[in-house]
C-alpha cells in the first residue's frame, strides 16, 4: 500500500525525522488557512498524488504569500498531473501539502529497500539528490553508497556516519545526518514498510538536516498490523478494479495490454501472462482466482476483467487441482450472462472435473473457443483479438 507524502511525513515525524512543518489542504480556502497558520513568508504548495516526479510537472509551487498560494492552489487542484510515475493518464490531484519553505543547502538522497539477493534491508544514499534516482544508478552508479543492514543489530551508527560521510553531507551535520538514517530505518522497520524513498533529504541554510520528501510503500500481507497505517489509504488513488478484486479476496493487477486473463494459482498466472507475450498479445491483467474459488468469487472475477474498457478478448486458463474445473465453467457463464459477453473469449480447462466443466461451458449456448493446452490458448485469443 502506497501513501500520500504528508502522511509518510506525519510518521517520519515520530521517529525524529526532521520534516517541515505542513498542513494538508482539500479545498483552496483550507490551503491558505493553513499557509495563515504555519506563518511562514514562504510557503510551498505541493501535489498530493501517489506518484512522484510532481516537481518537473508542475506540482510543487514556491508561494510568496498568500495571494501566491491561493493562485497556485487553484491551479494545482484538481489538475491532473503526468508524471513520468502516473502514466500517459495522469492523475487528478485532489489534495494539497502547503508546508514552510525550506532554505536547501544542498539536495541528498536517502532510500531504503529489501534486498532479495542478500535477503536484508538496504539503506542507499546518494549526493545526487532531487533527480531521479534510477538516472543516477544508469549514470553513476559509483555515486550510490550501500550499507546492508543486519536485523538484529539494526543500522548502527557507525554505519549511519559512514554512509553520510561518503555522500559528502558537511562534516558539522554528520551526526544529525545519521540520527535521521536511524530514524527511517526504525519508520521502516517497525511499520513494516516495502519502500522508504526520501529524495531529497536536504541540508539547510541554517544547518538542519530534513526530509522535504517521503515515499512510503507499505507491505500489504503486514498491513493487519497496523490498522493505524490502514486508516492513510486512499482509495481515490487506487485501481477501482483493484478494490473491487480486493473485497474478493482475489489477487488482481491492472495492466497494459488488452486480454483479460483469468487464471488460478500465482505461478500459472504469471506463466499465462509469460505464453501471452511469446505469442505476441499483451496481458490486460495479472488475476489469480485462488485455489478455493467459488462460482460466485468466479463471477466477480469475470465481471472485474469485463469492467476494463481496455479488454478486447479473455483467456480462462485453468488447472482444476483443488479447483475444480465445473466451478470456473459455472462462474464464467454466469457472469458472461450477467454482463454480456462482448469479446472473444478462450478457454483451457484441465483437471479435476474438466469434462463436466466442458458440458457445461458447451451447454451455456456462450460463444467459446476451446483449447487444448495452453501454447494453443494463447495462440488463439492472441489471434482473436487482432
Ligand atoms: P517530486 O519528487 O514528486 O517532484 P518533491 O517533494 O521532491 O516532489 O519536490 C520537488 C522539489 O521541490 C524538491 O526537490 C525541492 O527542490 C523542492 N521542494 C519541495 N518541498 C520544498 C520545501 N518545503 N521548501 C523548498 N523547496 C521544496
Ligand atoms: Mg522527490
Amino acid at each position: 500500500m502506497n501513501i500520500h507524502e504528508y502522511q509518510g511525513k506525519e510518521i517520519l515525524r515520530k521517529y525524529g525525522v526532521t520534516v517541515p512543518n505542513g498542513k494538508v489542504a482539500f479545498n483552496v480556502d483550507e490551503a491558505v488557512e493553513a499557509a495563515k497558520e504555519l506563518g511562514s513568508a514562504v510557503c510551498v504548495v505541493k501535489a498530493q498524488i501517489h506518484a512522484g516526479g510532481r516537481g518537473k510537472a508542475g506540482g510543487v509551487k514556491v508561494a510568496k504569500g498568500l495571494d501566491e498560494v491561493r493562485t497556485y492552489a487553484n491551479e494545482i487542484l484538481g489538475k491532473t498531473l503526468i508524471t513520468h510515475q502516473t502514466g500517459p493518464e495522469g492523475k487528478e490531484v485532489k489534495r494539497l501539502l502547503i508546508e514552510e519553505g525550506c532554505d536547501i543547502k544542498k539536495e541528498y538522497y536517502v532510500g531504503i529497500v529489501v534486498d532479495r539477493a542478500t535477503d536484508r534491508v538496504v539503506m542507499m544514499a546518494s549526493e545526487e539528490g532531487g533527480t531521479e534516482i534510477e538516472e543516477v544508478a544508469a549514470n553513476s552508479p559509483e555515486k550510490i553508497f550501500y550499507e546492508t543492514i543486519d536485523p538484529v543489530v539494526g543500522l548502527t551508527g557507525f554505519q549511519a556516519r559512514r554512509l553520510a560521510f561518503h555522500i559528502n553531507i558537511p562534516k558539522e551535520l554528520i551526526g544529525k545526518a545519521a540520527k535521521f538514517m536511524i530514524g527511517l530505518y526504525n519508520a521502516f522497520v517497525d511499520n513494516d514498510c516495502s519502500i522508504a524513498e526520501i529524495n531529497p533529504l536536504v541540508v539547510t541554510g541554517d544547518g538542519n538536516v530534513m526530509a522535504l520528501d517521503a515515499k512510503l510503500n507499505f507491505d500489504d500481507n503486514a498491513l493487519f498490523k497496523h490498522k493505524d497505517i490502514l486508516e492513510y489509504r486512499d482509495l481515490d488513488e487506487e485501481d477501482p478494479k483493484e478494490i473491487e478484486a480486493s473485497k474478493y479476496d482475489l489477487s488482481y493487477v491492472a495492466l497494459d495490454g488488452n486480454i483479460g486473463c483469468m487464471v488460478n494459482g500465482a505461478g500459472l498466472a504469471m506463466s499465462t501472462m509469460d505464453i501471452i507475450k511469446h505469442y505476441g498479445g499483451d496481458p490486460a491483467n495479472f488475476l489469480d482466482v485462488g485455489g478455493g474459488a467459488t462460482a460466485e468469487k468466479v463471477t466477480e472475477a469475470f465481471k472485474i476483467i469485463l469492467s476494463d474498457e481496455h479488454v478486447k478478448g479473455i483467456f480462462v486458463n485453468i488447472f482444476g487441482g483443488i479447483m475444480k474445473c465445473d466451478v470456473i465453467a459455472t462462474g464464467v457463464v454466469q457472469a458472461a450472462k450477467e454482463v454480456g459477453l462482448k469479446v472473444p473469449l478462450v478457454v483451457r480447462l484441465e483437471g479435476t472435473n474438466v469434462e463436466l466443466g466442458k458440458k457445461i461451458l458447451n451447454e451455456s449456448g456462450i460463444e467459446i473457443v476451446a483449447a487444448d493446452s495452453m501454447a494453443d490458448g494463447a495462440q488463439k485469443i492472441v489471434e482473436l483479438v487482432r
